[in-house]
Parts: structure tokens; sequence; C-alpha cells
């Protein structure tokens, strides 16, 4: 079971003492320097320091631990939900992040200085564009929606060279990623969805009537978010190219694939990676992450810069590599700094970790695990499209109401069996969905021990539906009032 029992860890202010000190530093030997009078305006100048909590060290180390405690996390326990690729992430990865010359980095100095950080960030663009079969990379954007609206930046960019600029429209099937028409829509274009076909797939009839003058993208996740790889995705590549719009891959799904097919080769002309997802980096709830986006060639010249260059013939031999600048062309820079530069350390070990024949084991591996855990679930909890799936899969969470529970009720009793719950009511288009994602970390003893846990839920529903509809009991919060947190939401502590 994660966390300890009983109360809630209280906030370290709560925890404060006037006066108590964790570390004392020895007085300045030189005078203080006041603040020059035209740095700051005298308004923005505190008039007493800020009220921060007074602690001693074992308070505060007690403090962490205990919180760290309260975390659910995949070191402790497993974590199927899906569409966030919550797999485990290899510590050698961590290690090489962290050591002295990458962590201890400053973003500013002379590139001459920065020799190794630079050949680690043109090497991993280089495997990015070998795993695609894109023909440039930039790691700017920060995270997957980031990476999608500097993509459909770049789309935007390309109309507007080529004197198109009617082409306003960008095509997302009704099973996509929130952030898919939210990004679309930021960077300027009109949102029209479509509708999937029976077999969960993009409705090519829909497709066909949105082809026209209009159309700028396609933006299209494969395999898509019920865990399905899309069929059909070479026609709907010659529909959108006929019509003279692009094809974007939302690529937040390519460890289904990675090792053993490339968007490029499917007909999409940009893509972004989550490399948290993919590539490993232990993540969740906002960060930390990264999103580098892919072009086809034509479209390089978009891509936002700085960007790592090599010289063929450095004129200073220890200095291959630099920054080199985006073009006028280039949509400009997406972040000023790498702060995520540690994501696209462990990528870069990940993927050298694996190698080629490594990552195709990856795929093979995570769609293996998510076929078992639907096939042990099938009888209790029957997927919304009941076709091989790749490496997640839905579930209609309908089936539960014979036993008088919720999918979030599933959730909930998962937890306190000592399983994060699967990513419930999404996809939106699945009733009671619930989507589940074993990943290919977990052994097979696991997938059949959370197999087994749903089963006995549902049987325990059956003769007892309220008291699973009591779970979470072994959490420290069990079920907060989510609407009231929404509607009264209370941002500040009252000290
Ligand atoms: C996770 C995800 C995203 C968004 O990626 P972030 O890195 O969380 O911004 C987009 N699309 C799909 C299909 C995803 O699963």
């Amino acid at each position: 079971m994660p966390g300890p029992e009983g109360a809630a860890e209280p906030l370290i202010f709560e925890q404060s003492s006037p006066g108590r000190r964790g570390i004392e530093l020895p007085g300045a030997d030189v005078p203080d320097a006041a603040a020059p009078a035209d740095c700051l305006p005298a308004a923005a100048l505190r008039a007493a320091p800020p009220a921060l909590p007074e602690c001693s060290e074992l308070q505060v180390v007690r403090h962490f631990t205990r919180l760290a405690r309260l975390n659910f996390g995949i070191d402790t326990n497993p974590y199927p939900l899906g569409s966030c690729t919550m797999k485990y992430n290899p510590k050698v990865a961590d290690e090489a992040a962290a050591l002295p010359g990458f962590a201890g980095l400053h973003p500013h100095v002379p590139d001459a200085w920065a020799q190794g950080a630079l050949e680690l960030l043109w090497s991993l663009e280089q495997a990015l564009c070998a795993l695609t079969g894109m023909d440039a990379f930039s790691l700017q954007p920060a995270a997957g929606a980031h990476g999608e609206l500097a993509g459909m930046l770049i789309c935007g960019a390309y109309f507007r060279q080529r004197g198109d600029a009617e082409r306003r429209r960008v095509v997302v099937p009704d099973s996509a990623h929130g952030t898919n028409p939210a990004s679309a829509a930021m960077a300027g274009f009109d949102v029209l969805e479509i509708p999937g076909d029976a077999r969960g797939g993009i409705d090519l009839g829909a497709l066909r009537a949105a082809a026209d003058g209009r159309l700028a993208a396609l933006m299209l996740t494969n395999p898509n978010t019920l865990g399905l790889f899309e069929e059909q995705i070479l026609e709907a590549a010659r529909i959108v190219h006929a019509a003279g719009g692009l094809l974007y891959y939302d690529g937040a799904n390519l460890n289904a694939i990675v090792g053993r097919a490339r968007p490029a080769d499917m007909g999409f002309d940009i893509c972004h990676l989550n490399l948290h997802k993919t590539f490993s980096t232990p993540h969740g709830m906002g960060g930390p992450g990264a999103g580098p986006v892919g072009v086809r060639a034509g479209l390089a010249c978009f891509l936002p810069g700085p960007r790592p260059a090599r010289e063929d013939a450095p004129t200073e031999p220890r200095q291959r590599f630099r920054w080199a600048p985006g073009g006028p062309e280039s949509i400009g820079r997406v972040r000023a700094l790498y702060g995520n530069f540690g994501v696209l350390v462990r990528a870069y070990a990940y993927v050298l970790a694996y190698g080629g024949d490594g990552l195709r084991r990856v795929s093979g591996d995570a769609v293996l695990a998510a076929n078992y855990l639907l096939a042990l679930l099938r009888p209790v909890l029957p997927p919304a499209v009941d076709r091989r799936c790749m490496h997640e899969w839905v579930a209609d969470g309908r089936a539960l109401r014979d036993v008088g529970l919720r999918g979030v009720d599933l959730c909930k009793a998962l937890l306190d069996r000592g399983f994060h719950a699967p990513t419930m009511y999404f996809p939106l288009i699945v009733p009671e969905a619930l989507m589940f994602e074993p990943t290919e970390t977990e052994p097979r003893e696991v997938v059949e021990a959370l197999a087994a846990a749903v089963r006995e839920i549902v049987a325990a529903a059956a003769e007892d539906p309220d008291g699973v509809r009591r779970a979470p009991l072994g959490t420290p919060v069990g079920r907060p009032d989510e609407a009231g947190a929404a509607r009264h939401p209370v941002l500040r502590w009252p000290g």
C-alpha cells in the first residue's frame, strides 16, 4: 500500500516556530551593499522579509521524506495510466543526467565550454530523425502540447510562405487528445472535428468531405487514443496530400511502434515526440517533459532555433559543435533556454542503452502486455472496440453498471489494492472509458495481478456495491469533492 496511514502531513508553515533555524551562516566579512536606487522601483521593494517557515533541518528532512512517501509513483507501485506511459525509467539514465558536467552547466557558457552538451543534443536530433524518418528536429518544445503548438505554427508558416493563407482548417478526429484542437486553435486555425468509423479508425468519408482548398492539416495520433493502429493511414495521407494539406503526427504513442514503423513512412510531414513518455523520464502532473518537433526536409527552415550544428571542417579542432541561429523563415524561439536539459540527456541515454533491437523489443513488449491484459479482462470489462490493441486499450466501463459501479468506483478500489487507476473518462467518445496501459516494463505477474484485482473488485461489488463505493480507505485522501474544488478553489494558505 502506498503512503503511511493516519493523518495527512501538516504544512511546513504549520510546523514553523519563530527563531528556529536549520542552518547558521557565518556573518558577512564585507559591508552590506544597498541595492542601487535605480535597480527596482520603491513600490517593488519589500518593507519586511517574507514570512518563510522557520524549522530545524531535521523537521524539514522528515517533512519532505513523509511527503515523498504519500506520493504514488512507478518506483513503488504499478501505474497503468493509459496515454501517459508511466513506464519504469532506468536509473542509469538518471545517473547520466546527474553528471556534474551536464547538471551544473550554465545555459550561457560559450559554445567552446559546452561541446559535450551540444554534441549530445545534436546526436539526439539524429537519433530522433532515424527513429521517425523525419529529416530534421528541433529540441526546443518543452512538452507534447508545446511541440504541437510549434508544429502548427510551422504549418501556418509554410502556407503563408506559399501565399496560401486561405488554408485555415485543421481536421482532428473526435478521439484526439484535447491538446490537438487546442494547439491548432492557438496557432490560429479553425478546428474541424470528424468522427471515427466502426473499427475505431478515422472515417475516410468525412475526411474526403473536408479535404478541399481550405484544408491545412490533419492531426493524427497513431496508434490513436483508443490504442488502435490507424489501418487506413496511407489512404488518409493520400487524401490530405492530394488536397494540398499536411499531415501532423502526435507522437505521444510512439512507444507502440518505435523500432518497427516510422511516421514519415506513413506519410506524416510534421511530428512531435513526447520524450518523457516513449524515451523515459519520471513524469506526471505537469512535467518535466520534452516535446521535440520534427519535419520533412522542405519544412526544416521553419523549425524553431537556435539548434545545435556540427562543423564538418572546424576551424578550431576542439569546437566542432555550436548553436546555429534559426534562419529568416524560422518560427523563432519557442522558449528561452533548455531548463529541461536533463530530460534530453535521459532520452539519449535511453536510446543508446536499448539500441535499435532493444527499442524494437520495447514496442513489442508494450503491445504484448496490453493485449494480455485485454484478454484477461475481456469477460468483465469489454473493450470499446474489440480489436487487437497496441500499447493500450480502452474499456467500455458501462459493463460495471451490472454490479452497481461506475468507472470511478473501480478506479478508487484499485488504489486500495496497490494499483494506480487507469485513465478515466478519456477518450470522451467512449462511455465510462477506462484506459489501461501496462507498459513493457511490467512483468507478467503484475499484469495478472492487476487483472485479478479488477475481477476481485467486480465480484465484491456483486455482493456489496456500497462497500466497494466507499473506497479508497487506505490513501491519505479519499474522495475529494471535485466539483467543489473546481468551483471554490482555495489557492492561498490563510497565513
Ligand atoms: C500526453 C499526450 C499529449 C500531450 O503531451 P504533454 O507532454 O502532456 O504535453 C498529446 N497527445 C496525446 C495522445 C498524449 O497522450
